[in-house]
């Protein structure tokens, strides 16, 4: 360590670009700069001692004083002989470590006064552990495959102290000269060795890494030889056979580019890559990637069919004949193709100029939002059928790879073209209805962004030239029907969804449920399972059992695979009749028979009204569902449990909930102390569906002023509303898809808030018919519709 105690001294000072010599440490130098050659004349005149001091640049040729550290080693100069080009080759062992105080001279050589410097830390039994180890790393990674100069080895091996160990291994590691400058002003011995042993670590690291790779790339030389000299000998015998016949597959592929009418620089491409496979050694593994890329040059469609004649009326008739109901779709539909014909007319109209496109034209794509089960895809394929087109979908669920819809580079062992491509050569034409299912399920990461490739194929402006990695060639996609679907709005990208029209499919009653099974779903099921006519029928009241007993969802995805699990059983049954013709009707008494026992209850009305639990409506991407929010209140310190995997929108509710009646304890009777005195705990069974929004706020309320004043809520209401501090009943989202829930579940009165009055118009007849709607403003007009009044005078809770 420095102390201001230590001498001054006075030294030759030598600038050197690399080879630090830690003291104890010796070491073959080269000097040649005239500066060095000055200073070291000087010093064999003398003491023969300079002091070594590394530059921080080591490219300067001629450095000034502002350019050296200012920590170097007192080094004597030994077996001094002159080398090439007049530079002088010497032995140096390097002695003490010394701060440079000041320089007194620049020319003809640098001249400074020095303080020695010593390190600070003794030997105890950590340093001495830490030598011992590094020892043993190094020992290791010469086993890996490092060089170290014999005597430095052997100076290490013969360990003197802990410092000059550390001095010595300073010496051989495989580091920068920054890193060995600040190894060398590094005082504190331990520090010195921890420091060290990390690099020893992160070389033995690299060594290791290199060690493997040149195993491998051994193996793999060892196998080529093996490959190409086995190819040699097959060519050599396919020749002695006469066997070998290149030029058939070239001309094989010459006319499959020919047919495949491409536009002109893909056919020029074409040939380019032909040219080269028959320049190839069939044995050539790159042959086959040629092959490869050729096959998807000459299967993907590139001749366009042009306008097709949009016939509305047949359209509308296909849509009907495939589905039932979904009257707004069907007409969103059709209005969509009307715009379509007149495009083309349009473009019919101006077709002397090539390829021109209307330019005002911006055809949205057709995006179908709605839960599992509603129909959208095989909407599309009605599309498709209507148009006569062929039909492809592919799935974008869990796409994060831009790669997976634009293709790999052709560099890529295994690349293929993109989902996009992929579609196009399986629909086999230029216009196929294109559904692109799930994209507000595609993810983004550091692997490119999906939904921008998606927007480049989806995009009228951009799309008649599609680029995918793989092909090399742009692609057109203008022809292609695009249709998109998913569950949800909220997790499609904003660009993407901005170049959407949405179509919104919300989900069935059970009467429309009915009439899709009756008239579609089993018909279809029948044929399916080859059930020869007249054999075998669901009764109207057995159907009804399926859907109401059986499932619980939006769509008829459910349904559809009950009523085939059905007839599956009735297949079975008909093959073992023996005796006679088989015949069964399918009723509601049966159905246990072929289905087990009953999944769910028929209603909530089979429930008795009871305290501390509402029945919620909710909206999940499924379509909507009713929740129950239970609550129970017991002795306690004011606490606030809350169960049943609520997301924290919801458990925020439930304190805005609890905060509201507190603050109006008086209005509901209870006295002051009681909810410092009570703990309050809110749970919504069916724990594992996460559920969150904040529209159950007037489900608590509801829940927690029936579990304080012990009035029964009613089981035939469910409710739906947002709420503010002051017991204000805010607008919800999903309005339509949650009423219909309540209608499946058989409430009779749904409360909801006056703002959503507007959305009963999308509401299907049946279910308005069927419900009463109560529009609140506030939560007294919440609880006053479901609250029992109580007929007990006293309103404070017995219990
Ligand atoms: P999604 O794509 O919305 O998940 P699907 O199109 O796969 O749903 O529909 C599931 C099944 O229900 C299909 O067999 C479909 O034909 C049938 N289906 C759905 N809606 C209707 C409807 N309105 N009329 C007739 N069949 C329907």
């Amino acid at each position: 360590m420095e102390t201001s105690t230590n001498p001054i001294n006075i030294y030759p000072i030598i600038a050197i670009r690399d080879g630090i010599v830690f003291p104890t440490a010796e070491n073959v130098l080269v000097f040649g700069r005239p500066r060095s050659i000055k200073a070291m004349e000087a010093a064999m005149g003398a003491k023969k001692k300079v002091v070594l001091v590394m530059q921080k640049n080591i490219a300067s040729e001629d450095p000034k004083v502002e350019d050296l550290y200012s920590v170097g080693v007192i080094a004597t100069i030994d077996k001094v002989s002159t080398g090439e080009k007049d530079q002088i080759n010497a032995l140096v062992k390097g002695h003490q470590k010394v701060k440079i105080k000041r320089y007194i001279q620049e020319d003809p050589f640098f001249l400074a006064e020095t303080q020695d410097i010593h390190d600070d830390t003794e030997e105890n039994e950590e340093v001495l552990a830490i030598v011992k180890y590094i020892s043993g790393q190094i020992k290791k990674a010469i086993n890996l495959g490092k060089t170290i100069d014999f005597v430095f080895l052997m100076n290490i091996l013969n360990i003197q102290s802990s410092s000059s160990f550390s001095h010595q291994v300073a010496m051989i590691l495989d580091i920068g000269t920054d890193v060995r400058q600040s190894l060398l002003e590094e005082t504190n011995l331990q520090l010195r060795l921890q420091k060290q042993v990390d690099l020893i670590n992160k070389e033995i690291k690299v060594l290791e890494l290199e060690h493997n790779i040149s195993d491998k790339t051994q193996k793999k030389f060892e196998k080529n030889m093996r490959d190409t000299f086995l190819r040699e000998k097959m060519k050599t015998i396919e020749e002695e056979l006469g066997e070998k016949n290149d030029n058939q597959e070239v001309n094989e592929y010459k006319k499959k580019i020919k047919d495949a009418e491409m536009p002109s620089d893909v056919r020029n491409k074409a040939f380019k890559e032909l040219k080269r496979l028959s320049k190839m050694s069939s044995y050539n593994p790159e042959s086959s990637y040629v092959r490869t890329y050729l096959d998807w040059l000459v299967e993907i469609p590139w001749n366009s069919r042009g306008n097709e004649n949009i016939d509305i009326k047949f359209a509308e008739k296909i849509l009907d004949e495939d589905h039932f109901g979904l009257k707004k779709v069907k007409e969103r539909i059709t209005e969509f193709l009307a715009v379509m014909k007149l495009k083309n007319l349009k473009e019919e109209s101006i077709k002397s100029k090539p390829k021109a496109k209307s330019p005002d034209f911006q055809p949205s794509i057709l995006c179908f939002v709605g839960p599992p089960g509603v129909g959208k895809t095989s909407l599309g394929k009605s599309i498709a059928r209507a148009l006569g087109r062929k039909f492809v979908k592919i799935s974008l669920g869990g796409i994060r790879d831009e790669a997976e819809i634009r293709g790999h580079r052709r560099t890529y062992v295994g690349s293929m073209p993109g989902r996009i491509i992929q579609g196009m050569r399986d629909a086999g034409s230029t216009n196929p209805v294109f559904m692109l299912d799930e994209i507000d399920k595609i993810g983004s990461d550091y692997r490119g962004d999906p939904s921008a490739a998606l927007l480049e194929a989806l995009d009228p402006e951009q799309n008649n030239s599609f680029s995918d990695h793989y092909l090399e060639v742009p692609y057109d996609l203008t022809d292609v029907f695009f249709i998109t679907t998913a569950n949800i709005l909220d997790t499609i990208p904003d660009a993407l969804r901005d170049r959407l029209e949405i179509i919104h499919f919300a989900g069935y009653t059970e009467d429309e449920k009915f009439s899709i099974a009756k008239n579609y779903l089993i018909p279809k099921q029948l044929r399916a399972h080859f059930i020869p006519k007249n054999t075998a029928k669901i009764t109207p009241n057995g159907l009804n059992a399926i859907i109401r007993r059986y499932t619980r969802e939006a769509g008829v995805r459910e349904l559809e695979r009950q009523v085939a699990t059905v007839f599956r059983k009735i297949a079975r049954k008909i093959v073992d009749h023996t005796e006679g013709k088989f015949k069964t009707n399918v009723s509601n008494t049966q159905i246990q028979d072929y289905l087990g026992p009953f999944k769910y209850s028929d209603s909530l009305l089979e429930e008795k009204d009871s305290v501390g639990i509402t029945t919620g409506l909710a909206w999940t991407q499924a379509g909507g569902d009713i929740l129950f929010i239970e609550v129970a209140r017991m002795p306690g310190k004011g606490n606030l449990t809350l169960t049943g995997n609520l997301g924290d929108v919801m458990k925020e509710s439930c304190q805005a909930a609890l905060t509201y009646i507190r603050a109006r304890w008086d209005k509901f009777g209870l006295p002051k102390e009681f909810f410092a005195e009570s703990d309050v705990h809110v749970h919504v069974p069916e724990g594992a569906v996460p559920k969150d929004g904040p529209s159950a706020g007037v489900s608590i309320v509801t829940s927690m002023v029936s579990e304080f004043t012990g009035a029964k809520v009613r089981r035939d209401v469910a409710m739906t509303g947002e709420i503010t501090l002051r017991g204000r009943v805010t607008e919800i989202g999903g309005l339509k898809e949650k009423v219909i829930a309540a209608h499946r579940a058989k409430v009779k009165i749904v409360i909801v808030p006056a703002d959503n009055k507007k959305d009963l118009v999308d509401i299907p007849k049946k279910v308005k018919e069927d419900l009463k709607f109560i529009f609140v403003k506030n939560i007294d007009e919440v609880l006053a519709a479901a609250l029992v009044p109580k007929t007990d005078k006293s309103k404070k809770k017995s219990k």
